[in-house]
């Protein structure tokens, strides 16, 4: 029998691939894609023709600026022992050709004894999702990889709610639809960076927390920077009525930058969402104010 240990040997094993500083995310990108899918749908299917957009994506934000194909992860994985392709004609993978792939109409999967023990063991999941992420990514990109793909790291955790009946599976959508919903900006200070056609240093932020009955849905989110989303999570930033931006009388910055990018926000109507979206709900936004944001809000400057 294949034990768990095993199972965490073969995903930390992808790593021999990156020698000498090279980086080569590709599978473990794939790996953690299908866990994600798998975790939301034990029963999904992947097509290649499906998970070649996903996976592209992934590889323009997370791996090298060497172009790899998809088609690269999806064939070669199989080798690994961690996941299986089928065409019409049985299981084995046509090949790396991107054509052969789309036209065999290849599935992708985990391995049918990964995804037994899988079952067997609820936690397994999110172990072998922290090793891939440990070994290739740091701590900073963790929480972003893990929206990407549609994982819930605290459903795996051992004893927790893996099993436990209602536990809500995570939208993996929620971070597209709320930076389209505010058009790839900073809510609060209109940030709008991007590398090529990727934006980069913008969030995805809950303001009801996840862990907090707040739902993924656009009503409950923010697109905020970097530097945004981590005051806003730490109660520096709120939001008021009338969509206003709140800064605590607790943050200090002296500096001119401090002030001109947190405290000069006092205020300010957030920017967004475009018209036909719905803006933050009063009772997500209420539960932020009463359990997040600290102490009063600064007076706002004339
Ligand atoms: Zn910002």
């Amino acid at each position: 029998m294949i034990t768990a240990m095993d199972w965490l040997e073969r995903a930390a094993k992808l790593r021999q691939w990156s020698r000498d500083g090279v980086r080569a995310p590709h599978k473990p990108l794939l790996l953690l894609y299908a866990l994600g899918r798998f975790q939301a749908n034990a029963a999904d299917e992947l097509p290649y023709t499906a998970v070649e957009a996903d996976l592209k994506q992934l590889l323009i934000e997370y791996g090298p600026s060497r172009g790899t194909t998809p088609a690269y992860p999806f064939h070669h994985l199989v080798s690994d022992g961690v996941w299986e392709v089928r065409t019409a004609r049985g299981v084995g993978s046509p090949g790396t050709g991107v054509g052969e792939l789309r036209a065999s109409r290849a599935t992708g999967r985990l391995a049918p004894d990964l995804q037994v023990a899988l079952r067997r063991e609820p936690s397994l999941l999110g172990r072998m999702a922290r090793v891939l992420l440990d070994l290739h990514f740091p701590a900073s990109l963790h929480q972003d990889l893990c929206d990407a793909v549609g994982l819930d790291m605290e459903l795996s955790e051992p004893g927790a709610l893996a099993a436990a009946p209602g536990r809500r599976p995570r939208n993996r959508r929620m971070r597209e639809m709320v930076l389209t919903a505010y058009e790839y900006q900073c809510a609060f200070c209109g940030y709008d960076g991007m590398i090529g056609t990727v934006p980069v240093g913008l969030e995805a932020a809950h303001v009801r927390w996840w862990a907090f009955d707040g739902p993924d849905d656009v009503d409950n989110g923010l697109c905020l920077c970097s530097l945004h989303h981590k005051l806003f999570d730490k109660g520096v930033l709120g939001l008021g009525d009338d969509h206003r931006i709140l800064v605590s009388q607790h943050f200090i910055g002296r500096g001119q930058t401090a002030r001109e990018q947190v405290t000069a926000l006092a205020g300010r109507h957030l920017a967004g969402p475009q018209p036909g979206t719905r803006p933050v709900a009063a009772a997500h936004r209420s539960w932020h104010t009463g359990q997040v944001f600290r102490g009063s809000p600064r007076p706002i400057a004339a």
